[in-house]
């Protein structure tokens, strides 16, 4: 018998109506004879609400007690699938994070998966049952809850998923497949059939929301067969996404995304002595803070300017870290620019290409688009840019490289 992991996102639960869609599409897949286990997201927007109603009542609301609170959207959603399942006379049974064992460790709000105990769904599944698992949420070994950052239902779907050794673990979500750009913000974008392991986790840590960077990594780290699919079209096969060795030709670029979650922060007139660097990045480190571009600039004489990207949702966190080094290190003010966004190109192929970079800065020079920061990796190129010209670059990039869907190709 074949274990099967699907995972629903917000938008596919997000009425009655649709959980009920949801409850069809998981019995069909029992009915095929398999072993299922469903992963769902909370309804709708509801961690978006969650989020403001914690936002009017403190500025930097406590990292545990945010996770308390997160971590409910996904329980009310399992439980109505689970009843809608029941009443389609299927037998199931709703499982938080903490009744299942997803054991995490105890960073609150990005909690990363160390162990998913199986024995008890095993249980659950050998008796016939099907499993409605809540994403995004874990538990410590303390019995503290935590959850995995946003977005992470689809990270707990692939890790279910390597832990029960499943034969399939499929994503649902509200588009038909993994396209060469967001298609809401480039219509153009064409569809892809596949697409590598790398080349998707790329294109997730970049921005594309599509897929949660870490399912991604999970994927790749335990080979688990992963599809990308539509919960509005059941009979789509989406996108498969599969080992790198699977590919049989690298395209030079795969895909383009913008980030519009980045906010650049700079310390100005540092010292420039040894150390100084370190001391600044060892302390958001500690501070759980990930930092993404960085740049140095020499402000006069032996003073730098050292600018950096954070997740905007780390915005308040590094403020507080910087104001405090900034003294002990005898820096000038800290000053902080919202109002950008970071684009990226990606492509496994682009290793051995010369001119991709050349390309990309090109087609910003023909939109009339300011780059302010440039990075780069083995298969990615990112720059950052004005938040409003954003989309306007990737559209720029996006026909620059030839992705825009082939109109007499769909045929
Ligand atoms: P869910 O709630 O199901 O997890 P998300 O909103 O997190 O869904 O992810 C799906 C969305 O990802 C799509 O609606 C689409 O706008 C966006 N997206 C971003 N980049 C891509 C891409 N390259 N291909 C397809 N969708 C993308
Ligand atoms: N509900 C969580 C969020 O909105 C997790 C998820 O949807 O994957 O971020
Ligand atoms: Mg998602």
């Amino acid at each position: 018998m074949s274990i099967v992991v699907q995972k629903f996102g917000g938008t596919s639960v997000a009425d009655s109506t649709r959980i009920k869609n949801v409850a069809n599409a998981v019995i069909r897949e029992y009915n095929n004879g398999n072993q299922v286990v469903v992963v769902v997201s909370a309804m709708g927007k509801t961690t978006d609400y969650l989020v403001k109603l914690a936002g009017e009542l403190a500025e930097n609301p406590n990292h545990r007690e945010m996770d308390m609170l997160l971590s409910t959207g996904e329980q009310v959603s399992i439980a109505l699938l689970s009843m809608a399942i029941q009443a389609a006379g299927c037998p199931a049974i709703s499982l938080l994070a903490s009744q299942i064992g997803i054991i995490t460790e105890g960073v609150h709000t990005k909690a990363r998966i160390l162990d998913i105990k199986t024995d008890k769904m095993k249980k659950h599944l050998d008796e016939g049952k099907i499993i409605v698992a809540a994403g995004f949420q874990g538990v410590t070994t303390d019995g503290e809850i935590t959850t995995l950052g946003r977005g992470g239902s689809d990270t707990t779907a692939v890790a279910l998923a390597a832990a029960l050794k499943a034969d399939r673990c499929d994503i649902y979500t509200d588009v038909d497949a993994i396209y060469t750009a967001d298609p809401r913000q480039v219509p153009a974008a064409s569809r892809l059939d596949t697409i590598s392991y790398s080349e998707m986790l790329e294109l997730a840590r970049v921005g594309a929301k599509v897929l949660h960077p870490r399912s991604v990594e999970t994927a790749k780290q335990y080979n688990v067969p992963l599809r990308l699919r539509s919960s509005f079209n059941l009979d789509d096969p989406g996108t498969l996404v599969i080992g790198d060795d699977k590919m049989e030709i690298y395209r030079p670029v795969t895909g383009v995304a913008a980030d519009l979650k980045q906010v650049r922060i700079a310390v100005l007139r540092v010292p420039d002595q040894p150390g100084i660097a370190a001391k600044i990045f060892s302390s958001l480190a500690a501070d759980n803070i990930s930092v993404d571009m960085i740049i140095q600039s020499l402000e006069e004489g032996n003073l730098n300017n050292i600018a950096f990207t954070v997740n905007d949702s780390d915005l308040k966190g590094a403020i507080n870290v910087l104001e405090r080094v900034k003294l002990d290190i005898n820096a000038g003010e800290v000053v902080v620019d919202g109002n950008i966004a970071k684009v990226s190109l990606v492509g496994a192929g682009m290793v051995d290409r010369p001119g991709i970079a050349a390309g990309m800065f090109e087609a910003m020079a023909e939109a009339g688009i300011n780059i302010k920061m440039i990075a780069t990796s083995e298969i990615k190129i990112s720059c950052l840019v004005d938040k409003d010209q954003a989309e306007e670059a990737i559209r720029s990039i996006h026909r620059k490289f030839d992705l825009d869907a082939k109109v007499e190709m769909q045929k």
